[in-house]
């Protein structure tokens, strides 16, 4: 059987095949059996369970959750890869491709297929270039999904449990506490992959909650008032949020400073503070106590 994850039978495939990888796809496939069986592991399948992968490559993870799960959906982005992907999978009967953008692929009608109608698991090396908004399709459909291990660049891993006020939190490092809680799973060295990527790498487990971590009435408003307090760093909360623009529908303008100050005064969150070293359950609070006044 072939095996994708050693970097010499991956390096032969593509020779054979007469292909390269990649670069615009973020194509850096995983060569190393320790990373591939962490991920693996990380993702806590049940021998019954379905699995849906993004982006299979030359087929190495793909193979390796073939072994255990009960079915793997892959979408693949780059037809070229379609014979590879025949060779070292052609045994598997229990493994679906299908070539199309995961970012453009009806997803609901994907999971509902995949899944069964239950929650179902996510596990992809991800090309890079797409992360922020493949995790915003992912966290809209987080209804269909249980869990989601995905291996990303190490800057966006710490983004995404980044702790209020650090330097390394913003506002995608709040939308993604809000709809799941997220879990570090371990770095990754750039040379566990063919061809080495820039900049190093992390394993990411995430368990959508719904509808969020903290209860609050509209998540619009709130995410709006998250963007307009990391928006203007450094300035303090009350005066992001009376300058933030009119499209976020605040309410406030520079002109409304009494409004703004009975909000906060309301919600018993000090005005002079940066907005961004608010927490999460701080913004629900202020965008709940915006609905009630
Ligand atoms: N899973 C393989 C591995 O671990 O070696 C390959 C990982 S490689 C980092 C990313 C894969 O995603 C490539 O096969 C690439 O062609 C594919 N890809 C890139 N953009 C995609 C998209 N929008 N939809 C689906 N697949 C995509």
């Amino acid at each position: 059987m072939i095996d994708p994850t050693s970097p010499k039978q991956a390096s032969d495939l593509l020779r054979a095949h007469g292909i390269r990888a990649q670069k615009r796809l973020g194509q850096n496939f995983l060569c190393d059996r320790n990373t591939l069986d962490k991920i693996v592991r990380a993702a806590n399948l049940a021998p019954d369970d379905p699995v849906v992968e993004i982006g299979p490559g030359l087929g190495g993870l793909t193979l390796a959750l073939s072994q255990a799960a009960a079915h793997v959906t892959a979408v693949e982005i780059d037809l070229h890869l379609e014979p590879i992907l025949k060779e070292v999978l052609g045994e598997c009967t229990n493994v679906d491709i299908v070539y199309s953008d995961f970012l453009k692929i009806d997803l609901p009608a994907l999971f509902e297929k995949a899944f069964s109608g239950k929650p179902g698991t996510i596990v992809a090396n991800i090309p890079y270039y797409i992360t922020s908004p493949l995790l915003e399709c992912l966290l809209d459909n987080k209804r269909f999904i249980q869990r989601i291990v995905l291996l990303v660049q190490n800057e966006f891993a710490q983004r995404a449990v980044a702790a209020p006020g650090s330097d390394a939190c913003g506002s995608m490092s709040l939308f993604v506490q809000y709809h799941a809680t997220v879990e570090l799973i371990g770095s990754v060295p750039p040379t566990v992959f063919l061809p080495s990527p820039e900049v190093s790498s992390a394993i990411l487990a995430l368990n959508p909650v719904l509808p969020g971590t903290v209860p609050v009435g509209n998540e619009e408003r709130m995410f709006r008032m998250i963007r307009a307090a990391f928006g203007q760093r450094r300035k303090t909360l009350l005066n992001a949020l009376m300058r933030a623009p009119a499209s976020y529908d605040l309410g406030f303008t520079v002109n409304d400073r009494e409004k703004a100050e009975a909000l906060l005064q309301a919600a018993g969150i000090d005005g002079n503070r940066r907005g961004e070293t608010l927490s999460l359950p701080e913004f629900a609070h202020l965008s709940n106590i915006f609905e009630a006044i």
